[in-house]
């Protein structure tokens, strides 16, 4: 049986940073994987590169291409006649996208000289040695191994009585591969990924209602940024009805009818070609025998671990979707090079609090730290500085004005407590935010920086310089 310092249960973000950095480090590394790529063979990357982050980028880069060449070009006095879909091409790209991604990873992990096993792994026992875990894939082995990281992620959550068909009702994958667009989408959840699919398949052509059961749309985020992204979003044509309460989910050969109550009590009914569910993703033990060895469990199914990632199992470590804490590929992969590190003897840290979160919609919503809302219920003095990108050069020159950008700071001593922006490429600018709040920066820092002009960067700091009611450009 082959022997290894670390096994990884999983080759998604967590699992396969993981691995690579403990192969860094000098330890003894295997990765074992079951995902499959249409051909059957692996496909390295987990629901991020295969089902996730990945194709739904590509998607919705290609989408907002169609839309800004059917209906945005001629106002920069481009004319394109005869703008047409090429769906089956838009497909093909993005799984050309996600094939590149998926080849680059297995090119790291030679690199990286660390063995990957392609099938379900389950532990098979505790050995003084390590653990035992096998491996069914096309060929059973087995492996042994010091330290196991479990990376196993999560899947897509079932609506009860409407369980995943890939056809009418659709998960995550499904609706990145709709083979025609629907005349009518009725998408269930509007979250990040209901708002991200709900964008693409809008932008195609598809008449889209989402239906959300939280009476807020976008709890989560800043309820400024939330409020302002709710009108756009209507503008943009996205129907949002909140407070619904599905009751009946009926499939036939050629349709979906969903029955639900809206707020008042009334009972109404949404007719729709195919439906996306998307409603949160549940955490992935499956099959990992877990039981054997006594790995707890917690009540929601997700594997207990404190705060550096440890199970109750001596040198077995859990990290991503499959442990508490945002479902982030980029959390995931934090979580796994600090695993990592602490294998090595290092010491790690990761801090939760500073973890950006990104809606790719257009205008892009990015955040971190804390909400106004949340200041407020904890009871911190805070002052808030807002800037609008309709008051920004770049973004007029851009010719996307839409949204903002908020910079919360504490009253007394101007410690960024949390940055949230609306509008195009936040995704790439609340990097600034995340990195001004790891150095402990305050709101006069980031004013003080000199930004490039003109650029949307320029926002983040007069958004920074209006806490100290002094913005330069507005
Ligand atoms: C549509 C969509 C869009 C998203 N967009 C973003 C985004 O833009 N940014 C972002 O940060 N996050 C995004 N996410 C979330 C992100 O995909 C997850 O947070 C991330 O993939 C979690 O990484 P992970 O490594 O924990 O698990 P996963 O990526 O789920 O990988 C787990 C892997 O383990 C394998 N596995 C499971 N059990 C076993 C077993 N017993 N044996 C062998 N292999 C096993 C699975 O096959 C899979 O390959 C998105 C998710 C979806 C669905």
């Amino acid at each position: 049986m082959a022997n290894f310092d670390v096994v990884v249960i999983g080759a998604g973000p967590a699992g396969y940073i993981a691995a690579i950095r403990a192969a860094q480090l000098g330890l003894s590394t295997a990765c074992i994987d079951e995902w499959r790529g249409a051909d059957g063979k692996a496909a390295l990357g987990g629901t991020c590169t295969n089902a996730g982050c990945i194709p739904s980028k590509a998607l919705l880069q290609s989408s907002e291409n169609f839309e800004q060449a059917g209906h945005h070009f001629a106002e920069h006095g481009v004319k394109v006649k005869g703008v047409e879909l090429d769906l089956a091409q838009m497909l093909k790209r993005k799984d050309k996208v996600v094939k590149a991604s998926n080849d680059g990873i297995a090119y790291l992990f030679r690199k990286n000289k660390i063995a990957f096993f392609h099938g379900r792994a389950g532990f098979a026992g505790k050995r003084d040695a390590g653990y035992e875990v096998a491996v069914a894939g096309a060929k059973p082995e087995a492996v042994l191994a010091r330290h196991v990281i479990i990376a196993t992620g999560s899947n897509p959550r079932a609506l009860p009585g409407a369980a995943f068909d890939e056809d009418r009702i659709l998960s995550n994958s499904g609706a990145l591969a709709i083979p025609e667009v629907p005349k009518r989408l009725g998408v269930i959840g509007a979250g990040v990924i209901g708002l991200e699919m709900g964008s693409v398949w809008r932008r195609l052509g598809a008449e889209v209602t989402i239906l959300e059961a939280l009476p807020e749309f976008l709890g989560a985020a800043d309820e400024t940024i939330a409020r302002e992204a709710a009108k756009v979003f209507a503008k943009q044509g996205l129907a949002i009805q909140l407070g619904v309460k599905i009751t009946k989910v009926t499939v036939s050969k050629k349709n979906v009818t969903v029955q639900y109550t809206a707020p008042g009590n009334s009972t109404k009914i949404l007719e729709c070609d195919r439906l996306v569910v998307s409603i949160g993703r549940v955490p992935n033990t499956e099959g990992l025998n877990g039981a054997t060895v006594g790995l707890r469990i917690d009540e929601r199914g997700f594997i207990g671990v404190d705060d550096e990632c440890r199970t109750n199992l001596a040198g077995v470590w859990a990290i991503g979707d499959v442990v508490r804490g945002p479902m982030l590929a980029h959390k995931g992969e934090e979580e796994g090079v600090t695993v990592a590190e602490r294998i090595a003897g290092q010491r790690a840290h990761l801090d939760y609090n500073t973890i950006p979160w990104v809606i790719y919609t257009t205008p892009e919503i990015a955040w971190v730290g804390k909400t106004e809302q949340q200041l407020k219920a904890e009871g911190v003095e805070y002052r808030a500085g807002m800037f609008p990108f309709s008051a920004n050069a770049r973004a007029r020159a851009l010719g996307d004005t839409s949204g903002l950008v908020k910079v919360l700071a504490h009253a007394k001593n101007d410690a960024i407590l949390g940055v949230h922006i609306l509008g195009a490429y936040a995704s790439e600018l609340i990097a600034e935010a995340v990195v001004a709040m790891e150095f402990r920066g305050s709101s006069e820092d980031i004013g003080m920086i000199v930004h490039a002009h003109p650029s949307l960067s320029e926002a983040m700091k007069d958004a920074a310089l209006a806490v100290g009611k002094r913005a330069l450009n507005i």
